[in-house]
Parts: C-alpha cells; sequence; structure tokens
C-alpha cells in the first residue's frame, strides 16, 4: 500500500514536471537581447512550430541586416480572418519590447499546443485573426546599443561621425541616425518637430529629410499597405503608457480607441496619455500613420515604468517590470476589439 502511493506520488510529482517545462519558453529573462538571440530564438520557433509559424524576411535595414517577420495563422476555417500587426524595436536600445514580442509569441504558440500554458483560450483568438509580428524592427540600431559591431563594421567610421547624444547605449535612431518613429509618412511629417529635434542625423532627435528615408520604416508602410492590420501595436519601453489617440484621427473611431485602452489600461496598469492635440509632437510614428493612413487602430505601448532617464533599467528587470505586467497585453486588445467589433464594423468596410 504505502509503496503504491509512493509509486503514484512520484508519476505526479514528474508528470507536473513535464508540465512546467513544457511551458517553458526559448526566450531568456535577465540577459541583454541582442540581434543574434533573437535571430537565434526565432529560427527555434520556425523548427518547433512549422505547422502554426511561419518565417520570412520583410527586408534589409540600412546596412543589411535581416528583418524577420513571424506569421501565425490556422488556415482552415473562414478566409475572412482579421490582421493583427506587432512591432518591436522601433527605437534601438528598447530591447524589452523585442523581448515582450518574442516572449508572447512563444508563449501564445506553447499554449496553443498546451492548454495548460498561460493563454488558455488561444486557439480562439486564431479562429479570429491572423497575427503579423515583427520583433526586430532596427536591427542596425539595435547593434549600435549594444556596441555588437559583428556584420556592421563597415559602417562603422559613418556611424562614428554621427551625432551621438550620451553613450551608445542610449542610441535611439537607425543605423543612419533616423528616429524611426518620426520617419512615416503620416501626412503630418512637414509639421514634425518633436521635443528633441536635430536638423541632422543623431543618435536620436532626428526625423529624416523626407518621410519615409529610412528603408525600415518604408518596409513597415508597405508592410501595413498589403496586410491592412486592423489593429497594429508598437511597443516600446519606458513610460508605463499607452500612446492611443491624437487629435487629428480620435474621432473618427467613435470611442472604440477609448474603450480597447481604458481596458488594458486598467488590467495591465499602464496610463493612458491625453490625446496628443498638436501635430508637430505627435506625428510622424507608426501609430500615427496607421490612424491616418489606414483609419485603423494603432498604439504605441511603452512597457516598463519610468526612470526619468534615457538608460534602460537592468536588464534583469524585464521579468518583473514587463512580463508580469503586461503579458496578456495583446490578448485583452483582441478580447475587447471581438466584443466590440460588431458595433463597430463599418469603420472597418
Ligand atoms: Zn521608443
Amino acid at each position: 500500500m504505502f509503496r503504491k502511493i509512493q509509486v503514484s506520488l512520484l508519476l505526479i510529482s514528474s508528470s507536473f514536471g513535464l508540465l512546467s517545462q513544457s511551458c517553458k519558453d526559448f526566450v531568456e529573462d535577465s540577459s541583454m537581447y541582442s540581434v543574434s538571440m533573437i535571430y537565434d530564438d526565432i529560427v527555434s520557433l520556425m523548427y518547433t512550430y512549422s505547422d502554426l509559424l511561419t518565417v520570412d524576411i520583410l527586408g534589409r535595414s540600412e546596412f543589411g541586416q535581416a528583418i524577420p517577420i513571424m506569421t501565425i495563422e490556422n488556415k482552415a476555417g473562414n478566409n475572412m480572418k482579421k490582421p493583427v500587426l506587432l512591432v518591436g524595436n522601433l527605437h534601438a536600445r528598447e530591447f524589452f519590447s523585442s523581448k515582450f514580442v518574442m516572449k508572447f509569441t512563444n508563449q501564445f504558440l506553447l499554449s496553443l499546443n498546451n492548454s495548460n500554458c498561460i493563454y488558455k483560450d488561444a486557439s480562439r483568438f486564431l479562429d479570429e485573426y491572423v497575427f503579423y509580428i515583427v520583433p526586430l524592427a532596427n536591427p542596425d540600431g539595435l547593434k549600435i546599443a549594444q556596441e555588437d559591431w559583428k556584420g556592421i563594421e563597415e559602417h562603422r567610421a559613418a556611424i562614428n561621425k554621427i551625432k551621438r547624444i550620451g553613450p551608445f547605449s542610449d542610441w535611439k535612431a537607425n543605423g543612419k541616425g533616423i528616429d524611426l518613429n518620426n520617419n512615416f509618412d503620416d501626412g503630418n511629417f512637414h509639421l514634425k518637430h518633436g521635443r528633441l529635434f536635430e536638423e541632422n542625423p543623431a543618435s536620436q532627435g532626428h526625423k529624416g529629410d523626407f518621410p519615409g528615408e529610412a528603408v525600415e520604416a518604408r518596409l513597415i508602410q508597405n508592410l501595413i499597405d498589403s496586410i491592412h492590420p486592423f489593429i497594429t501595436l508598437s511597443f516600446h519601453t519606458k513610460g508605463d503608457i499607452l500612446f492611443w489617440a491624437d487629435r487629428g484621427t480620435h474621432a473618427k473611431f467613435k470611442g472604440l480607441d477609448t474603450k480597447l485602452n481604458t481596458r488594458v489600461s486598467k488590467e495591465c496598469g499602464l496610463l493612458m496619455a491625453r490625446v496628443s492635440e498638436n501635430p508637430k509632437d505627435y506625428a510622424a510614428g507608426l501609430e500615427n500613420y496607421v490612424r491616418a493612413k489606414t483609419g485603423t487602430i494603432g498604439v504605441c505601448i511603452e512597457l516598463s515604468k519610468p526612470n526619468n532617464k534615457d538608460a534602460q533599467h537592468p536588464p534583469d528587470q524585464f521579468h518583473k517590470l514587463v512580463w508580469e505586467k503586461c503579458k496578456y497585453l495583446p490578448f485583452i486588445y483582441l478580447d475587447e476589439f471581438s466584443k466590440l467589433y460588431p458595433e463597430y464594423q463599418e469603420l472597418f468596410e
């Protein structure tokens, strides 16, 4: 009798071990996340989830680095699924944003195969949505911010000529000194000045000489024009705040943007910024492009609390400051969007 109990306890504990192991993602939690780590994780996902995940190269950065795009799609069922776009790392130094997007992707895929993993109703979202995921929008900039010169050595002399504000680790622009989130063609580029206006290429604060000058911004614009996402979530890192509306487009959403972001704000503990009033301050970001040019939902999500400096939080704070707080965020948007869609359908036709 005693022995039997022992054996069954052993079985229970070993199966618990298996369960917890099978929900473990590839993305580590405590180191700086580099371009090569991101590529490696994408390759691991590609081999592990070839049935659910497609990996392509969206294009190449100014210095020829691959910008990958992952698609998660259930090809069965209706083909009226709504496209959703997630983007990380428009700003070079903000590797928490890539890590968040990658970890979300990995946990989503794990949850589709195992109902014990964190997203209990993951498959429901695949019935309604197609996910396009760009975790590394600015590989050159991320390499510069981490002084990871391998593969971009030939550009070092040019990089050194770009005006640098602070140490390399504060680098925010792309490899050519253009802030990608000020370079989208939202119709207000000519007005854009921003708070840190730099006339010439710089590690931050330079919008470029014309909209879409940066190849990385152009690639994402072209992607949006071809897939027409209903919701675009662009991840940044600092502030625990949602930049969710601007005066030029807010009215046309008839309250949908307010409802979606109010719920996310409450459930994830993020502030909602005031509706941006002045095109000089808000214009030419990815979220502005999406709202102005496609009339769909675009949000800039600032992950992790403010620390009143350019320096990012230490890498080992990712789990506590970002993941624990926001791991459900993409699905909260989609859950709310699914509920509200019948009422707002005409906005998307
Ligand atoms: Zn940013």
